[in-house]
């Protein structure tokens, strides 16, 4: 079973993917161009073990604009992934990028829940009102940084398992 996250930069990817791996960290590929800014390794949550995918957004080798090349990652990352967490910043609102990344991952047709992130205290219910228009489903609120709604993220996860 592997995971993608999968969101625009500064929503909080990274922040997820080490509550959920914490040291548990796979070797990568260290080929320029390929995995160099891709993070994977063994994540946890309860009783529930997979692969996770932590995708960077940027990759000074692969050529091209910079927008192909997050774009590129982007696919690869969904391609390989058995249930994409698509990550938005629930403060934030939406924005073109969020909606960019938001039509790759719906033309993969890949099952994805939605993480509204940065939701602690209660915080950005307002905007995750709007991640509706994203076409992912119902938005869940989680805060990666202080570790709130990873139980409704379990739940969400098991029937995949
Ligand atoms: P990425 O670019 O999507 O990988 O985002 P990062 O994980 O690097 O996080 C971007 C910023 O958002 C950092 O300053 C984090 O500390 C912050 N951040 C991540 N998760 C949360 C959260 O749940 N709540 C708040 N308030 N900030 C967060
Ligand atoms: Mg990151």
């Amino acid at each position: 079973m592997t995971l993608a996250i999968v969101g625009r930069p500064n929503v909080g990817k990274s922040t997820l993917f080490n509550r959920l791996v914490g040291k548990r960290l796979a070797l990568v590929d260290d080929m320029p161009g390929v995995t160099r800014d891709r993070r994977e390794g063994e994540g946890r949550l309860g009783d529930l073990t997979f692969r996770v995918v932590d995708t960077a957004g940027l990759e000074d080798a692969a050529g091209g604009s910079l927008e192909a090349r997050m774009r590129q990652q982007t696919e690869a990352a969904i391609a390989a992934a058995d249930v994409v967490l698509f990550m938005i910043d629930a403060r934030a609102g939406l924005t073109a990028d969020d909606e960019r990344f938001a039509a790759l991952t719906r033309k993969s047709g890949r099952p994805v829940v939605l993480l509204a992130n940065k939701a602690e205290s209660k915080a950005g219910i307002t905007a995750a009102s709007e991640a509706y228009s994203l076409g992912l489903g119902d938005p869940l609120p989680i805060s990666s940084e202080h570790g709130e709604g990873l139980g409704d993220l379990y739940d969400a996860l098991v029937p995949y398992f």
